[in-house]
């Protein structure tokens, strides 16, 4: 089933953020209603210019002439038909509630404080988190690679340690002097039943490879032939159905993220290995930020020993783990 927020985002990242009703017509049945349902799409002003309603071929600027009884009659231009009835349904369009979805990252990130619009249509506070102690800013921001991005860009460097949400697209490194963590929300956020919902183990991978980057070379991790002998000696030589711990940790902190992990230890063991399994490892160890954080370069023992021994580096940030598979 599609997922109503894949046709959303490139919405959010469209300057005008508007569809038309063609569009939305071309969509999985009922993507359209659930968004407006929810409040991230909301009805726009007519159209002025439409796909003619009688080819389908060429977009047209709609005229309002006088019709029968009085009526105001819209019609286009057409070369098949010359003049194409336009039923006042075509010139349906929508727009995204920006601030309305901001208000909805901030809910089902269970931050602190309220959600501040900060730059007109184009850059929210969504609430602060704490990470690893600190305290941290997160930021839902529209165009930070739009010719104008800079001024956004402007005010965002001044909230406290940001961690930024975008819709599709990341602005290149160089746009930052220091680059913060910037997750594109189709990476971490789908829809539930009830709300939009977000994985937080995603995020606090991104956050501290951002982090890891910024500050220091990367997190140092087996090498990928080591993992793969790993994984061929657990497989092949002990006959074990499930991989051990182990070999999870280390395709997590080689691959950056547990979709990753999952399909590089499918491929590498020709049996379906499921972003689950791999989200059950990473909880024994004590959590992403605790397998990222263990920074001996040659074992992934290490993460393990030092998550029985303690738990500091507790790994979530964000109130509730998704239960999504
Ligand atoms: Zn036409």
């Amino acid at each position: 089933m599609t997922d109503p927020l894949e046709m959303l985002w490139p919405l959010v990242d469209a300057p005008d953020s508007l569809v038309a009703a063609h569009v939305v017509a071309s969509w999985p049945a009922g993507v359209h209603q659930r968004l407006v349902e929810l409040g991230l799409l909301r009805p726009a002003a007519d159209a002025s210019r439409v796909l003619c309603p009688e080819c389908g071929e060429h977009l047209e600027e709609v005229l309002a002439i006088d019709g029968p009884g009085g009526r105001t009659r819209f019609v286009t231009p057409c070369p098949a038909v010359m003049r194409a009835d336009v039923p006042s349904a075509a010139l349906k369009q929508w727009t995204v509630d920006h601030a309305h979805l901001a208000t909805a990252l901030a809910s089902t990130l269970a931050l602190t404080g309220k959600c501040a619009e900060l730059v007109p249509g184009r850059l929210w506070r969504l609430g602060r988190t704490q990470w690893n102690g600190t305290s941290r800013d997160a930021l839902f921001a529209r165009g930070l690679h739009w010719s104008d991005g800079e001024t956004v860009r402007g005010v965002l460097v001044r909230s406290r340690k940001p961690i930024v949400f975008v819709a599709l697209k990341r602005p290149p490194s160089e746009f930052w002097r220091t680059v913060p963590p910037v997750l594109v929300l189709p990476n971490v956020a789908a829809l539930g039943d009830a709300k939009i919902e977000i994985e937080t183990m995603e995020i606090a991978a991104a956050i501290h490879g951002a982090d890891a980057s910024a500050s220091a070379p990367l997190i140092p991790n087996v090498s990928q032939e080591v993992l793969k002998q790993m994984i061929r000696q657990q497989v092949k030589a002990e006959m074990k159905t499930q991989l051990n711990d182990d070999i999870y940790l280390a395709a997590y902190r080689q691959c950056g993220s547990v979709r990753e992990a999952a399909a590089f230890l499918s491929a590498e063991t020709d049996r379906e290995v499921t972003k689950d399994q791999v989200h059950r490892a990473l909880a024994r160890a004590g959590g992403a930020a605790a397998v990222l954080n263990s920074d001996d370069s040659d074992s992934v023992v290490r993460a393990i020993a030092s998550h029985n021994r303690d738990k500091h580096g507790k790994p979530l940030i964000f109130a509730q783990p998704s239960q999504r598979q």
